[in-house]
C-alpha cells in the first residue's frame, strides 16, 4: 500500500527555513508563484496516478524552478569554433574601453544630449562623429542602430519616388531576410537593375542615367562570390561618372574596415576611407563587423547628404541609443591611438600568429592529456569577406560521440560552442578571450569525466 501523504499546502512551504531562505534570491512574491507552479504540477500528475513527491523532492523542484526561471536566455558563453564575426554568438565582442564606457557614461546621466559649454540641449550626433571623420577623412558622419537600418534611411532621405541604379550583381540578401531589392523598395525608391548577374559595364551606368537615375547605389557582395568571366567597372569610373552628371553614388560597404584586410593576411578590400578617397558620396557599414565595436549602422560621406538624412522622420526612430555611442567612440579611439590590433578583439584575433595559436592548441592538449593538434582554417564570418579564412591550429578530440559531448559542453554555466568535423570536436583557440581560457580547459576536463 502507497503511504498517504497529504499534499503540503502553499503556507506550509513558504514556512520551511530552505525555502524562506531563498527570499534574498527571490523575494516573496517570485516565490510564492513557483511555489503555486509546482504545486499545480503535483495535483496533476497525482491525479494520473503519480504518487505524491517527499517533501526533499518538492524543495528542490521550487527551487530549480526559480533557477531556471532567472536564468538570463542572453547567456555569455565560449566562443570556440574560430568563427571571429559569429552572428548567431552577438558578432564583435567589445574591446574593454568599450566596457568602460558604457559603464562611465550610463550606471549613471550623461551629456547625450546635453551641451555642457552652453548650458542647453545638444545633439546626440555628435559623439561619435568628430572620431569618425578624423579616422576616414569624411567631412560628416551619422550613427542609426544598424547598417540594414543606415541603408534604409539613406535611400529614403535621399531618393524617395526617385530612380536608383544598382547592378544586378549586387541584389545581394545578406542574412536575415534583408535584400537589397526589397530594402530600396521600402525606402521608396524606385529599383533601376542594370547589367547582367556576372557583368556590368560603365556604358550600363551611363543607359540608367540616361533613364533618369538619380543616385547610384552599390552594395558590397560580403557574403558571396562571383568568380569567373565577370566584369564590373571600378569605383572611381563609376564615381567620375555619376559625378559629371551631379548624381550622389552611395556605398553599402556592408563591413567597412578602417584597416585593410590585407595588412591582416586577408584578401584586399577596400576600406572606408578609401571608398570615400575613390569618390563615394556617402558610406554605409556596420559598427560590429569588422570595425569590432556594438551594434551601429554608419553613415560616413558629404555633410550636404548626411544633413538630409539627418532631417529625414526615419532618423528619430533609427537613432543610434547612448550605449552603443559610448562604446562606439571608445572603439574608435582605440583606431586613433593606433592600438587596436592589441585592444579591439575582432582585430586581435584577426592579426595572430599562427605559431601563437600552434603553441596555444599544444598547451591546451598537454593540460587534457587528450586529442592531437591540427592544422586548420578560422572563418571570418559575419557575412563580411566571403568565404575568407585564416590558416590556424585546432585542438581535435575524439569523443565517444561529438555530438553527445558538444551538447555536454553546451550545458555549462558558461557554454562552450565547439564545430563538429569528420565526427571530431575542433577547439579553435583564434576566438576563445584569453580570460576564458582557465574556465574552458576546466570545464572540458569535466566533460572528459562524463564520458
Ligand atoms: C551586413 C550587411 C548589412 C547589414 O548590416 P547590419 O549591421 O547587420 O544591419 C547590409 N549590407 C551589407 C552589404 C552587409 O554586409
Amino acid at each position: 500500500m502507497k503511504p498517504l501523504r497529504p499534499i503540503p499546502s502553499v503556507d506550509s512551504l513558504l514556512n520551511l527555513p530552505t525555502i524562506s531562505g531563498l527570499q534574498q534570491d527571490y523575494g516573496h512574491a517570485w516565490i510564492v508563484s513557483a511555489v503555486r507552479e509546482v504545486l499545480d504540477e503535483i495535483r496533476s500528475q497525482v491525479s494520473s496516478g503519480e504518487t505524491i513527491p517527499t517533501e526533499e523532492e518538492i524543495i528542490q523542484r521550487v527551487t530549480n524552478l526559480l533557477k531556471t526561471q532567472s536564468t538570463a536566455t542572453l547567456q555569455s558563453v565560449i566562443n570556440a569554433t574560430g568563427v571571429v564575426l559569429h552572428t548567431n554568438l552577438g558578432r564583435a565582442p567589445l574591446c574593454r574601453s568599450a566596457l568602460d564606457a558604457i559603464a562611465q557614461t550610463s550606471l549613471g546621466f550623461s551629456t547625450l544630449e546635453y551641451d555642457l559649454s552652453r548650458g542647453q540641449r545638444g545633439k546626440r550626433d555628435i559623439h561619435a562623429a568628430d572620431l569618425l571623420t578624423r579616422l576616414t577623412g569624411a567631412e560628416a558622419a551619422l550613427v542609426v542602430n544598424n547598417n540594414a537600418g543606415a541603408v534604409m534611411l539613406a535611400l529614403a532621405a535621399l531618393a524617395n519616388r526617385k530612380k536608383v541604379a544598382i547592378s544586378r550583381s549586387q541584389l545581394v540578401e545578406i542574412g536575415g531576410g534583408f535584400r537589397i531589392p526589397e530594402v530600396m523598395r521600402l525606402s521608396g525608391a524606385k529599383l533601376l537593375e542594370i547589367g547582367t548577374t556576372n557583368r556590368t559595364h560603365l556604358a550600363d551606368y551611363e543607359n540608367a542615367i540616361q533613364e533618369g537615375a538619380q543616385l547610384v547605389l552599390l552594395a558590397h557582395q560580403s557574403n558571396f562570390k562571383i568568380v569567373g568571366f565577370t566584369s564590373t567597372p571600378s569605383l572611381p569610373e563609376i564615381t567620375a561618372l555619376a559625378h559629371r552628371y551631379d548624381l550622389p553614388v552611395v556605398y553599402d560597404l556592408g563591413s567597412g574596415a578602417l584597416i585593410d584586410p590585407e595588412t591582416l593576411g586577408l584578401e584586399p578590400d577596400l576600406t572606408v576611407q578609401a571608398s570615400l578617397r575613390h569618390g563615394a558620396d556617402l558610406v554605409c557599414f556596420s559598427g560590429d563587423k569588422l570595425l569590432g565595436g556594438p551594434q551601429a549602422g554608419i553613415i560616413v560621406g558629404k555633410t550636404k547628404l548626411i544633413e538630409k538624412i539627418r532631417g529625414h522622420a526615419f532618423y528619430r526612430s533609427l537613432r543610434a541609443d547612448k550605449l552603443c555611442l559610448a562604446a562606439l567612440s571608445a572603439t574608435l579611439l582605440e583606431y586613433l591611438k593606433g592600438m587596436a590590433a592589441e585592444t579591439v578583439p575582432v582585430i586581435a584575433m584577426l592579426s595572430r600568429k599562427e605559431a601563437d595559436l600552434r603553441a596555444q592548441a599544444g598547451r591546451w592538449r598537454s593540460e587534457l592529456q587528450a586529442g592531437q593538434v591540427i592544422a586548420g582554417e578560422s572563418a571570418i564570418g559575419g557575412g563580411s569577406l566571403p568565404g575568407q579564412t585564416l590558416p590556424t591550429w585546432l585542438l581535435a578530440l575524439n569523443p565517444k560521440s561529438a555530438r553527445k559531448f558538444n551538447q555536454r559542453l553546451r550545458r555549462f554555466e558558461t557554454p562552450i560552442i565547439a564545430r563538429i568535423e569528420n565526427d571530431q570536436v575542433l577547439l579553435d583557440p583564434r576566438t576563445v578571450l584569453p580570460d576564458q581560457e582557465t574556465v574552458l580547459l576546466a570545464n572540458l576536463k569535466i566533460a572528459f569525466s562524463e564520458e
